[in-house]
């Protein structure tokens, strides 16, 4: 049943792919250089309508929990890097930890997302008791995104009871990525392609993405990024602009550089493009509309991202003292405004966008389809999708 609804949807949308046209690099590199606006217009708007035919019009909310500050790493693009030594660090006690997971459960969230620096002294065996508790005493999903670990610790966290993971791969150029995340000294680098491996392999729903515009960037590295979306099979894909940090090497080394010709702008534009062509291309993944965005457009920066395929929004629930620490980049959005003012406007805004919020821990069509296919068994998402829709 569920297999059949998926050959039409793809019948479908191999129609809006042809009329856009995506299935080569070449093609994905005309529509990241298009610059007609009647043209954006239409990619965008068919991608919307891709994002209704594949995963509904409900918006799934994530209750963003910024677990610590503390990083081992030194990537050259973000604010919370180690030898960042102006940040005041800072790790949630369980207490609060578990205070937030209620928050977002009493706010009628499906899942809570724990994310965090590369923390060293990060205590597995605590952050496993804490899932187990938020498991036993929520119906919450848990996503992690808390950096590069072992295979043994990711699935020491699975069996704890965690979901979903994300590890952006940040760029499909390994030389500009090992440039602008270095490895530790001394220790074994895993590729991040390997860590997206065992978590699929331990059965994770796996969540991947890029930044947009990071600088070095070419219009080809972006289209190839776009395929490697594909390749990965993934079920969940984060993507916002680069925003420079001034106290990072790599935010202070652009202030007063011409960029070089070929190098993809990490603008709103361009950001909606590469969002509107990633739901062409993988249509059932969960997309969401991310801060970064927001924070480029405060106050309209999720709607215009979920107009264009996006269907998840992240509401920070992190203890407002801690928020400012998690400064990844500057004037990221939601430091000071709390989730229930944000959840007004985006209750209002969804009605007028027709679109609703949905319930349960809403899982990704394409991690459901794709173990359907392989025979472990169906479950379901609680995402209706129109019967009476026709290829
Ligand atoms: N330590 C975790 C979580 C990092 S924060 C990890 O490395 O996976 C999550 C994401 O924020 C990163 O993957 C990166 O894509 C994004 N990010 C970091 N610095 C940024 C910046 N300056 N501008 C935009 N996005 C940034």
């Amino acid at each position: 049943m569920l297999a059949e609804k998926k050959e039409t949807l793809n019948k479908m949308n191999g129609v809006d792919r042809n009329m856009i046209g995506l299935e080569t690099r070449a093609e994905i590199l005309r529509w990241l250089k298009e610059d007609d606006p009647e043209a954006i217009r239409r990619l965008l708007s068919t991608a919307d309508r891709v994002r209704a035919l594949h995963v509904g019009d409900q918006v799934h909310f994530r209750g963003l929990i910024e677990l610590s500050n503390l990083c081992r790493r030194a990537c050259s693009y973000c604010g919370i890097r180690a030898p960042n030594r102006g940040v005041i660090r800072y790790r949630l006690t369980r207490e609060e930890i578990l205070a937030a997971a209620d928050t977002a459960r009493e706010m009628g969230f499906g899942t809570v997302t724990l994310q965090s620096g590369e923390d060293p002294a990060l205590n597995l065996h605590e952050l496993c008791e804490t899932i187990r508790l938020i498991k036993q005493h929520t119906r919450l999903a848990v996503t992690l995104s808390i950096g590069e670990r072992s295979r043994n610790e990711l699935a020491r966290l699975r069996d704890a009871g965690a979901d979903r993971y994300l590890l952006r791969f940040e760029t499909s150029n390994s030389d500009l990525y090992n440039a602008i995340h270095p490895p530790i000294p001394g220790q074994i680098n895993h590729d991040r392609f390997d860590v997206l491996r065992w978590l699929d392999e331990l059965g994770y729903e796996i969540g991947s993405g890029i930044m947009v515009g990071i600088p070095g960037e070419t219009y080809d590295d972006l289209a190839r990024d776009l395929e490697l979306f594909r390749e990965l099979n993934l079920d969940m894909i984060g993507l916002g602009p680069y925003i420079p940090h001034p106290e990072t090497p790599m935010g202070r080394c652009m202030k007063d550089l011409d960029p070089p010709p070929d190098q993809t702008p990490n603008s709103l534009e361009m950001t909606l493009k590469v969002l509107a062509i990633t739901r062409l291309i993988c249509p059932d993944v969960n997309l969401p509309s991310t801060t970064a965005l927001e924070t480029l457009t405060p106050d309209n920066g999720y709607e215009n991202g979920l107009a264009c395929g996006a269907n998840v929004i992240m509401p920070n629930l992190t203890p407002v003292k801690y928020r400012a620490l998690y400064e990844i980049y500057p004037g990221k959005a939601g430091q000071t405004r709390m989730a229930s003012e944000l959840m007004r406007r985006m209750i209002d805004n969804l009605r007028t966008m027709g679109r609703k919020p949905a319930i349960g821990p809403g899982k990704s069509t394409h991690y459901l389809l794709r173990h359907a296919a392989d025979g472990k068994g169906v479950e379901t998402n609680g995402i209706e999708i129109d019967e009476s829709i026709e290829p």
